[in-house]
């Protein structure tokens, strides 16, 4: 009994010559130190290593390196979902009596943590059209702290004056903080256009096959990039080993996913403008989009994978076109490697007043497509059956 040894006991790690090619997956929630000698180095920072995973994990460092390199910046932090990455995007420098200013149409999560919970705390908000930097300038009061923007704007596709923004913020010693999600590093360079910080949901376009929840979150500045990582340490913030593995192999493809499925988008887009019962359609590079000169100069010709749409008619009419196309996943998200079809006034956009609806352009009939990589042909035909079927 006694030379048989525990089962409990872990089995060493088998030795190899050669590595692995794919990155290793480490659980592991807490790692074992030689002594307590090791354990100061450790935390006084002459040894690298890993001590317990709320703090730092190998498949989270992995990740946020592929996204710096993306942002063209170093010291990002993964966090437990995009949620996650704007909190500590604000609450890292946000204390009681500041105030922000944020665009009227960021993600509806975002603009609930701001209009509910930041109050609370004592830290106040006012939203402006990002479309118009007067808007914004006229927004801030001796107690702004900073300017909460997204690119391009959920599920109207608008683009954000972002250079007004970027140089009110500057004149103004503001924090400029921009959701990259929807315009992807690819598309839109933050940094380069005078961001602070910048998050991301992971979960979307990065990550790319619906299967992991994660965010990022990086200042460009060396303390404020410290406090965020503090913070979301202290306010377990952390991303799992697991959801980071996963969505390091979607990143890998994600140049080629990214340019197909704009491709699509764009092609798809130019389909459903020719079609019966198709009121109007919403794609930053088209000649008839609302800030079409803007989103060339800001987004480099790249109008990304999203599409919004709008049919004739009410619930009955939208209920029969997303019937009619059983193929096409009916699903509140976007980035997904397949086409998704979202309908803004009974999901994201469902807590708004019909009369706000009306006023931001969200009717009964309005559809967004977060276009994936499939055939442009199967799509087009897809969508253009069901339209059929609807109004032909
Ligand atoms: C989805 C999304 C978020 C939130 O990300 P989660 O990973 O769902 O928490 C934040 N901002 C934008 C623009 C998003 O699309």
């Amino acid at each position: 009994m006694s030379d048989k040894p525990s089962l409990v006991r872990r089995t060493p790690w088998p030795a190899s010559a050669t590595r692995p090619v794919a990155t290793p997956l480490q659980p592991s929630a807490v790692y074992a130190a030689r002594d307590p000698d090791m354990l100061d180095d450790h935390y006084e920072g002459r040894i690298k290593g890993y001590a317990y995973a709320r703090e730092a994990h190998p498949n989270a460092d992995i990740l946020a390196q592929k996204i710096d390199q993306m942002e063209g910046v170093s010291g990002g932090t993964m966090t437990s979902s995009g949620m996650s990455a704007v909190l500590a995007s604000l609450m890292s420098h946000l204390k009681p009596g500041d105030h922000v200013v944020a665009a009227d149409q960021l993600y509806g999560q975002t603009l609930k943590l701001l209009t509910n919970d930041l109050p609370r705390l004592g830290i106040s908000y006012t939203l402006a059209d990002p479309t118009n930097a007067d808007a914004v300038a006229q927004a801030i009061t001796p107690k702004t702290r900073a300017i909460m923007a997204e690119v391009v704007s959920n599920p109207t596709i608008r683009v954000a004056d972002m250079r007004g923004i970027s140089d009110i913020a500057h004149q103004n010693n503001l924090l400029l903080i921009v959701d990259n999600t929807f315009t992807t590093p690819y598309g839109f360079q933050p940094f380069d256009m005078g961001a602070d910080i910048v998050v991301h949901s992971v979960t979307k376009l990065l990550a790319g096959h619906s299967d992991a929840t994660l965010g990022y979150v990086v200042a460009k500045d060396r303390d404020l990039n410290e406090e965020i990582k503090r913070l979301a340490i202290t306010w377990g913030l952390n991303a799992s080993p697991y959801d980071c593995w996963m969505a390091e192999r979607g990143l890998y493809s994600f140049d080629l996913r990214y340019e197909r499925a704009q491709t699509n988008a764009a092609t798809l887009a130019d389909h459903l403008s020719t079609q019966t019962g198709v009121r109007r359609v919403l794609y930053p590079t088209r000649a008839d989009h609302p800030d079409h000169n803007r989103a060339v100069d800001l987004l480099n010709g790249h109008g990304g994978h999203m599409v919004s749409f709008e049919i004739d008619g009410g619930r009955a009419e939208a209920n029969a076109l997303v019937r009619a196309m059983p193929n096409i996943a009916f699903a509140p998200t976007l980035g997904d490697i397949g086409t998704t079809l979202s309908h803004p006034p009974s999901s994201s956009h469902r807590r708004l007043s019909a009369e706000v609806r009306a006023k931001l352009g969200i009717s009964e009939g309005f559809f967004r497509v977060s276009v994936g990589i499939e055939d442009p042909d199967l799509l087009c035909h897809e969508f253009g059956a069901a339209l059929q079927r609807c109004f032909g």
